[in-house]
């Protein structure tokens, strides 16, 4: 049974990042008169944008696709950094009235749903005291990935190092690298991100991979962009640059999918010029994988090489064969003296901010269902998710989700339902993976999603021009079933919805 004593709200969002502003947005604007409260683990929004707070700390993505749709973003470099992005985020809670919504240090550990009355019972824990919420709708906008922990292998002899490990996600305040020897672990987008920003500082600075990306360079910022933005009103200048960005994403993505070969040759020949004459691009830029098997990197004005170039860091690609006191041996016998170590080794991937679903009491993972469209589960009621592209920025897919939510909640205002449940019927789905990624924090936690399909409305498309069309085409009632609990199990004051 729902908890009688508890603070009721008709939509509870989890998570204040950048898909939980998004989807408040959404919502309230579609519903205004749904009440709604997002609550968030941490003291301030901005998710990722506030969590990571490493030197050069910046999108991979152009930041006219990661911002929103209906808040223009007001720079012209191509890609922006960590606190620019907290900064918007921050300005479109308080432009839309939604920072008033947010409970900041209140962390969800739990939630339940009642199919006797249509409601989520939500347990949370605010200043080490629980806190229970009910709710008709639960939107989990918590990110893919476990915000206590990074991934770290299990490096041997790492306890005998005399100098400091330190993983990105926890980087210390005020951290003094000035003249040191720094090692960083990894070849993702933090380690290509922290090599450049670091390296003026350091006495010396390594990137050691296991095995090379691919990295491409990209113009800090576009004559084109820059027109626009001079030329039109803001809003207009950035649908247009918001539209034209997507769509070069997605042609590279797929001509990058489609002709494999041709495109490793174009990558390499890009980096082959970026690099200094007679480096051996083949040992440390040529990776095993085809082109986005694993999301491809980007550097903006090609930082990282010139870096190379410059002689200030070194690429070095062998294996950690043991820590010393004084660095690492690797595996080919070398030794690379070090006084403090990056693990740039990456994330753990965790669905729904690690919250215990269960309905009727029965608990329920996130790998036991199909994802809908995306952004729900199959036979979990009114339960929506927040997942954004791998193969693009996050938030076009976010904001796609969230309008589909909205769209959702306004039918079912409509219709005087009080419940939706997407359901598969009779249909036997193929299973097909929901990330469509060999990388490592993919690989290591294969039950971590949902489950994802080969047909619509079961698959999860890495394709925004396609998502974008089934938006506007799908029928908002397709393989869902809608209800309606009696009148007497709903509090009067509540509407259909909420
Ligand atoms: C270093 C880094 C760089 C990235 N760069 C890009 C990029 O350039 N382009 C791109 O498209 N994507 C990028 N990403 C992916 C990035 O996570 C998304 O861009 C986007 O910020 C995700 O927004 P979100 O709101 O969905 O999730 P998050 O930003 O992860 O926010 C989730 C929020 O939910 C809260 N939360 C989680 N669990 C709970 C709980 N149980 N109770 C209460 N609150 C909870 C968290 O505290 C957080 O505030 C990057 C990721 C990382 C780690």
């Amino acid at each position: 049974m729902a908890n009688t004593d508890a603070i009721y709200q008709d939509v509870l969002i989890v998570g204040a990042g950048l898909a939980g502003i998004d989807t408040a947005y959404r919502v309230s604007s579609e519903l205004p008169q749904l009440s709604y409260t997002v609550l968030e683990q941490r003291a301030a929004m901005g998710g990722t944008w506030d969590l990571f707070k490493y030197p050069g700390i910046r999108s991979d993505s152009d930041i006219f696709t990661l911002s929103y749709p209906f808040l223009p973003w007001d720079g012209t470099q191509t890609m922006a950094t960590g606190p620019e992005i907290k900064k918007y985020i921050e300005e479109a809670a308080a432009k839309f009235g939604i920072d008033r919504h947010i409970r900041f240090e209140t962390k969800v550990l739990s939630a339940d749903f009642d199919s006797a009355t249509d409601l989520w019972t939500v347990t949370a824990v605010h200043d080490g005291e629980a806190q229970v919420y009910t709710a008709r709708q639960l939107i989990a906008c918590t990110g893919y990935y476990n915000y206590e922990a990074g991934y770290e292998p299990d490096f041997p002899g790492i306890e005998s190092f005399g100098g400091q490990v330190v993983h990105p996600q926890h980087w210390p305040e005020d951290f003094d690298y000035k003249g040191k020897k720094v090692v960083v672990i990894g070849s993702g987008a933090t380690a290509i991100t922290l090599i450049p920003s670091m390296a003026d500082d350091t006495a010396h600075i390594t990137m050691l991979q296991r095995s090379p990306t691919y990295i491409m360079p990209v113009p800090g910022s576009d004559p084109l962009t820059v027109a626009a933005k001079k030329l039109l009103p803001a809003q207009i200048a950035h649908n247009l640059t918001r539209r034209r960005n997507s769509m070069i994403t997605l042609g590279m993505y797929l001509y990058c999918r489609r002709f494999p070969k041709a495109s490793r040759k174009t990558i390499r020949t890009i980096t082959q010029k970026m690099l200094p004459a007679g480096y051996d691009v083949d040992v440390h830029f040529k990776p095993k994988y085809e082109p986005w098997d694993q999301r491809l990197c980007v550097v903006p004005d090609g930082d990282l090489f010139k870096t190379i170039r410059s002689g200030k860091a070194e690429v070095v690609t062998d294996t950690v064969d043991h820590f010393t006191e004084r660095g690492i041996v690797l595996g080919s016998g070398r030794e690379l003296e070090a006084d403090i170590v990056i693990t740039a080794t990456g994330l753990k991937l965790l669905a729904f901010g690690g919250v215990d679903v269960s309905i009727d009491g029965a608990p329920t993972k996130p790998h036991e269902h199909f994802a809908y469209r995306g952004f729900m589960l199959q036979d979990v009621p009114n339960f929506a998710f927040i997942i954004g592209y791998t193969n693009a920025s996050w938030t076009l897919r976010a904001d796609i989700s969230a309008r589909a939510i909205a769209r959702l909640y306004r039918y079912m205002a409509d219709h005087g339902y009080t419940h939706a449940v997407p359901r598969t019927g009779d249909l036997v789905l193929e299973e097909h993976p929901a990330l469509d990624l060999t990388s490592g924090y993919v690989q290591r936690s294969p039950d971590a999603m949902p489950k994802a399909a080969t047909v619509a409305p079961w698959m999860i498309r890495h394709n925004y021009l396609l998502d974008s069309l089934d938006y506007t085409r799908s029928d908002v009632a397709d393989s869902i079933e809608f209800g309606t609990v009696a009148a007497s199990a709903q509090d009067p004051e509540r509407t259909a919805v909420g």
